[in-house]
This record gives C-alpha cells, structure tokens and sequence, in this order.
C-alpha cells in the first residue's frame, strides 16, 4: 500500500522501510517482478519494479481501478484488550468497515485506555497492515470515546439516523437477522459483556439485542460473525 509521500514523479514510486524488506526478504522480489500496489485513499493498479537494491525499491505505476466498496457499517466496541485491539484493527479495515468507534464500557479494564496501541500513529498502522490484507485502500475512521453514556445519548442518537442497529447481546431473545441493506450500527460488548443498563442505553437509542447463536464468541470472532452474516452480497 503505497502513500502520497512514496511518490516520486509521475507514475512512480520510491519505497524504503518495512515495506522494501517485505518485498525483498518475504517476497523475494527482483528487478522486472510487477506488483499489485494500491494508493491509500485511492486506486489499485501495478508496480513494475525497476530498480530495487538495499536502500530503495523504485515501482513505475499504472493505475487500473477502484478498491473493492467500503461496507456501509458503523461498529461501536467496547474497547477489547491491547492484544486483542491490533487483531480487531486489522480485520476492520481487511472487511473495508467505514467506521469504528472504541467505546468505555463498565467492564472495560480502565487500563486498556492507557495502551500505546491507541496512540495515532499505532492505530493507523494496524489498519494499514489490514488493508495490506484485504487488498483495499480506504481507511476507516476511528473514534475512541471513553465516556459510555455522554456518547451513546447525545452522539449515538444525533448519527443513528435511519439503517438497522443491533446490539449482540448471549442473552437476547431475538436472533441475529440475515443480511441486511442500507446503513448497519452494531454494538459488540467487553469481554465480561455489557451490563444491563448499557444495553438499554442502547435499546433506548433504537438498537435491537440479537443473540448470535448459543455460543459465547469471543470479541473478534463475533465482530467477523456479524460483519459475514448481515453485509449483503
Ligand atoms: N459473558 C459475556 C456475556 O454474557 O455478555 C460474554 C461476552 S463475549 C466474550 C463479548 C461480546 O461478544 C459480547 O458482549 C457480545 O457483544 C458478543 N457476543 C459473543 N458471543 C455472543 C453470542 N452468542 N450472542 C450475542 N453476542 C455475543
């Protein structure tokens, strides 16, 4: 995934770092070798690689498309803890979600506030290796609120707006529904789960509790359930 400051005049690209050992100890690129580049908030296209040694690698670029459509959904977490965040991160932007909002929760461990994995510039790495992954280069917006209830009764109910919102909660009585269209909010909770008042926090705020089947899943896995299970198509 290249960035406007791996550019380096007209249709070429010049890269260092991560990203040159990556081609040259993982991928075992070599001069002629083409790639399939993308441009963060851009197109897709290929990178012939003209000239690669121990400082630089130089790709002349074609562009020759548009990243896969980002999906339409809002996911609202409880913030998962620090080895657990990079993963979520990662699978977010690998499933093209527009925006993530990292929310406080009763039973949150307060420290997880202080990881320095929620600093800028690791959250926008995680994100960049998941679009790496996912072949895509939209960046999903990230918020983190660290105020449960000021968020979910005035930010929460200004954005709603139309669309389904779901909350998965283990001990709902509605089902998760098929996949749906139009714009989708949905809550995941902690590891120890929301606790009662913030599910009807969220159920005044117009979301439906929805069980994901008699297994208890983890945050990540129930974060990739229902992003396969309602995204349409
Ligand atoms: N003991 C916790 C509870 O009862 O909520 C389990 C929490 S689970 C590890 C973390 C989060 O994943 C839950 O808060 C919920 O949002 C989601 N989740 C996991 N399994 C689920 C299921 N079977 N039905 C609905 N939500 C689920």
């Amino acid at each position: 995934l290249l960035q406007e400051e791996d550019l380096c005049g007209a249709d070429r690209a010049c890269i260092g770092g991560r990203r040159l050992q990556h081609l040259r100890q993982v991928l075992g690129s070599q001069t002629g070798d083409c790639l399939r580049v993308g441009l963060l908030n851009g197109p897709l296209g290929e990178g012939l690689i003209e000239q690669l040694d121990a400082r630089q690698a130089v790709l002349s670029l074609r562009w020759s498309g548009q990243p896969p459509d980002e999906l339409p959904v809002r996911l609202v977490l409880a913030l998962p803890r620090p080895k657990v965040l990079g993963r979520v991160l990662q699978s977010v932007a690998a499933l093209g979600v527009k925006q993530l909002v990292l929310v406080n929760s009763w039973r949150v461990d307060k420290s997880y506030w202080s990881s320095p994995l929620l600093q800028p510039a690791a959250l926008r790495q995680q994100l960049l290796l998941g679009l790496e992954q996912g072949v895509d280069t939209r960046l999903p917006q990230i918020l983190l609120r660290s105020r449960f209830k000021p968020f979910v009764e005035d930010e929460l109910h200004d954005w709603c707006g139309a669309g389904t919102r779901l909350v998965a909660h283990p001990a709902a009585a509605a089902p998760c529904p098929a996949a749906q269209n139009g714009f989708l909010t949905l809550a995941i909770g902690p590891e120890g789960g929301f606790i009662p008042y913030e599910i009807e926090a969220l159920q005044a705020q117009g979301f439906t509790a929805v069980h994901l089947g008699r297994r208890i899943l983890r945050v990540e896995t129930a974060v990739a359930f229902l992003l396969g299970r309602l995204s349409p198509g």
